[in-house]
Parts: structure tokens; C-alpha cells; sequence
């Protein structure tokens, strides 16, 4: 048996970057995962940092909206019919929290941790010697009708209020920032202040390349053997058992099969996303992700094409996967960018780990000493991995955290509330 100060389940984005925070304040530090670092969600995702976001996606209370999703002829949102009663609660909550007031307040909530996203990532990446994936060159979102434009005027002036800049552009003007893409929409926002990277995986791979430097050690291991043993928290690896007063979950949407078995039940549902490679054809190209709103897809360029990812399925995490969203995107992408062929034969999928009220838990398991969660970044897990790593590791550390973390406790959700959307 071995023993460090700190463990940390999961080496995502977010379990990486409090990891590599913890071993950077000199704490003994081993991260566990069962598979590879970085090679779950955190590989996947659109590779967005988001530091723009105001207003979450919301439940659409519009008639149109939800029949055509009803109808699954919608591409931003689909569901597994079977999967419904069990996540009816979450949907629920999700409703709720989606009404105007509730969604202005989580705006007004988020603020202070999503504004020090990119900085937080920089500061790693220049520790990390990972700055190379990093583009700071915004996030533009196009609209091919009037009324999706107008239906932003909220957002903008909240924008205004947060101090964000943004700029409202005409087909010509995001013509301008963006050559290729064709005038198939009305208008576009672009968000200077959000960034991206060329490969999430790299950036995660970095970081706890920079952590093992620091000499926090890297093992194999389930999770799901953790356990308490006198004042300690032990999990069994590969290297044998190892013993921490301090351990951190950060186990994404697998979270629910570690608490579970706890006893700690909180209202964790995935929203499950795809992704595909394509390449450009000719000389096409982007320098920057591209939301086609309406349609509700993402292009992104990365070193392995421009990736394609699809919004919101509702389903089991464990059920195989159903790319069907693809069908109805790739034409209507087609129409916007010259995309060529596949880069590759197969479709991602990813579980984006959801809270209803779409904040994580950041923060002590209540009831349980010394266990942390870092849980349920939903849609900007790689948005706010490193502000998180921050945050907990400044709570662990007995430090003033850097931004107030009461919007983050888990103990905000009644338990009674659980999901467990594991099984199909
Ligand atoms: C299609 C799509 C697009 C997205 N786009 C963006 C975006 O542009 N910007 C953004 O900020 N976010 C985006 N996201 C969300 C983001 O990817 C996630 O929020 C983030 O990756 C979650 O990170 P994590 O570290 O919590 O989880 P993960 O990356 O899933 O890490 C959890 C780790 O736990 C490990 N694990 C699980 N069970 C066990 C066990 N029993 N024992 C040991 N280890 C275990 C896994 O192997 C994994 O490595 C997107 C997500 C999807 C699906």
C-alpha cells in the first residue's frame, strides 16, 4: 500500500487539470483512470473555450421546437423513446431551470468562473508547453433566419451588462473573417473573447505530461473500488492499493457508478453528443469553430479535419450508439462549407455529464470527509477544466478560492431528485 495526499478519479480535462493544480501546490498526488488520459469525453468534444457563454442551452418552450423534436426531424435534439420515463425527472428539473428568470440568474451565477476560463487554460498551457493548440481567434455563430437573430436581443444585453464584447456581422462581414463560407445565412455573431484548440486530447495529454514532471504519478485503476479505511480513502490500482485523506472525484458521466454506491445520489444525467472528421475540399478552411445555430451543429477545424459535432441526445449512456442526427446535418452543412469526404470511417460518441441546472459540482461531498466532486461540466467541461483544477485545489488547500464556489455545492439539489441514466 502506498500513500499520497490527494487522489483524483478520472483523468479527463477536469480530473487532469486538479491534479496537475494540486501538484502544483506541492501536494503528493496520484491521478487514476482505467483507461488512457484524456481518451473519454475530454478527446471529443468541439474544442471550444467558451469563456463567452451567458445564457446555457434551455429547454425550448416553443411549440414548433418541441414537436419537431417530438417528431425527430430536429438535428440539434433527439432521444431514445425507451430512455424517456427515466429521464423524465431530469427533464423536468431541466424545464424548470430553464425559465427565463432561472436562466438569467445561472447567467449571472456563471459569470465569475466562466470569465476566467482561457486565462486559466493559458496559464497552463504555458506551463504545459502547450500554448501551440491554442487559437485565440473568437467563435462566430451564424443564423440563416431573422427571427433565431432577433430572438438573442436578451443575451446581448446581458453581454452588454457582463462587459463581453461581441459583434452582430452581416453574411458580408462573416464573409470577412471567414472566406469559405457560403451565404447561405442572414446574420452572424462573432465572440472575440472565446478560444479554441486544434486537439483536445493533446492539451489533456500535455497537462498531465506536466503533472507526472511535477512528480505526481499516473495509474491504472477502478474506481469503483473505492472505499474508506480508517481516516483515509483507498482506491486498488494496477500498482496496488493506494491511501489518500484526500480524493477527488472528477469521473464525468461515469461519476453516478462511484457515488452510487456511496450513497450519494445527485441529479447527473448525459446529454449525448457525436463527432466526425471531414475534409475541406479544395482550398476550404476555417480558423475558427462555426456554429450553424438554427440547424444545430458545430464545425470545428482540427489537426485531424474539420470536426463535426452534433447537439443533444438524450439516451442511455451505455446504449450503442445512434448517429441518426448525421443525416439531417451533413447536407445542410454542405450548404454552408465545402466539406469533402470523411477523414475517417467511424462516428464518436461522448456523454456530456448534465446537471439540470446546467452548473457542475465543484466542491466537498457533503456527509463525507475529505471527498471532493468535480462533476458535470455538461456542454464546457474543456471550457472550465483548468478554472476547476484551480478551484478545488485552492479549497483542498485551504486557500481563498478565486472565485465564490457556492453556486457550485452539491448540496443545492434536493436528493431525492437522482438520475441514474447508466443502463438502458
Ligand atoms: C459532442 C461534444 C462536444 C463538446 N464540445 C465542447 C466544447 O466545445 N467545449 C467544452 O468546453 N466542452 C465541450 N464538450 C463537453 C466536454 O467534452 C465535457 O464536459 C468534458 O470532456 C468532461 O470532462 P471530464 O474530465 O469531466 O470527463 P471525461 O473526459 O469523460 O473523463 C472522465 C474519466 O473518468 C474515467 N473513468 C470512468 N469510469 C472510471 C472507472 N470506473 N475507473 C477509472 N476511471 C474511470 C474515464 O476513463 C475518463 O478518462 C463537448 C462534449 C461533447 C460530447
Amino acid at each position: 500500500m502506498a500513500r499520497t495526499d490527494a487522489i483524483v478519479l478520472g483523468a479527463g480535462i477536469v480530473g487532469t487539470s486538479v491534479a496537475l493544480h494540486l501538484a502544483k501546490r506541492g501536494l503528493s498526488v496520484a491521478l487514476v483512470d482505467r483507461a488512457g488520459v484524456g481518451e473519454q469525453t475530454s478527446y471529443g468534444n468541439a474544442g471550444i473555450i467558451e469563456g463567452n457563454t451567458i445564457f446555457p442551452p434551455a429547454f425550448p418552450f416553443d411549440a414548433g421546437a418541441l414537436l419537431r423534436i417530438a417528431f425527430k426531424r430536429a438535428s440539434e435534439a433527439s432521444y431514445h423513446l425507451s430512455f424517456l420515463p427515466q429521464v423524465m425527472p431530469w427533464l423536468l428539473a431541466f424545464r424548470s431551470a430553464s425559465r427565463p428568470e432561472r436562466i438569467a440568474e445561472t447567467a449571472r451565477l456563471i459569470r465569475p468562473l466562466f470569465s476566467r476560463a482561457v486565462a486559466e487554460h493559458e496559464a497552463l498551457m504555458a506551463d504545459a508547453g502547450a500554448t501551440h493548440y491554442l487559437r485565440k481567434t473568437g467563435w462566430l455563430k451564424v443564423y440563416r433566419g431573422d427571427k433565431s437573430f432577433a430572438a438573442l436581443a436578451p443575451e446581448f444585453a446581458l453581454a452588454a451588462k457582463f462587459g463581453l464584447p461581441l459583434k452582430t456581422l452581416d453574411t458580408t462581414g462573416a464573409q470577412a473573417l471567414e472566406p469559405s463560407l457560403n451565404p447561405v445565412f442572414a446574420h452572424a455573431v462573432f465572440w472575440p473573447e472565446a478560444a479554441s484548440v486544434s486537439n483536445p486530447l493533446g492539451v489533456t495529454r500535455a497537462y498531465a505530461a506536466r503533472f507526472a514532471a511535477l512528480g505526481g504519478i499516473i495509474l491504472s485503476g477502478d474506481a469503483r473500488s473505492l472505499h474508506r479505511t480508517g481516516n483515509s480513502w483507498r482506491v486498488e490500482t494496477d500498482e496496488g492499493a493506494i491511501d489518500a485523506a484526500q480524493c477527488v472525484v472528477a469521473l464525468g458521466p461515469w461519476a453516478p457508478d462511484v457515488l452510487g454506491e456511496l450513497g450519494i445520489k445527485l441529479p447527473l444525467a448525459v446529454k449525448r453528443g457525436y463527432h466526425r472528421h471531414f475534409r475541406a475540399e479544395g482550398n476550404a478552411g476555417l480558423s475558427r469553430p462555426v456554429l450553424d445555430a438554427e440547424v444545430g451543429y458545430l464545425m470545428t477545424p482540427m489537426e485531424q479535419g474539420i470536426r463535426i459535432t452534433t447537439g443533444a441526445e438524450f439516451a442511455a449512456r451505455d446504449a450503442l450508439p445512434t448517429p441518426t442526427q448525421f443525416s439531417r446535418i451533413i447536407p445542410r452543412a454542405r450548404q454552408l462549407f465545402r466539406l469533402g469526404e470523411p477523414a475517417e470511417g467511424k462516428t464518436w460518441l461522448g456523454s456530456r455529464p448534465c446537471f439540470p441546472d446546467s452548473r457542475p459540482v465543484i466542491g466537498r461531498a457533503p456527509g463525507f470527509a475529505g471527498l471532493w466532486l468535480a462533476i458535470g461540466h455538461a456542454h464546457w467541461g474543456l471550457t472550465l477544466g483548468p478554472a476547476t483544477g484551480r478551484m478545488i485545489a485552492e479549497m483542498i488547500a485551504g486557500e481563498q478560492p478565486f472565485c465564490d464556489p457556492a453556486p457550485y455545492r452539491a448540496d443545492r439539489f434536493n436528493q431525492r431528485a437522482g438520475v441514474n441514466s447508466r443502463k438502458s
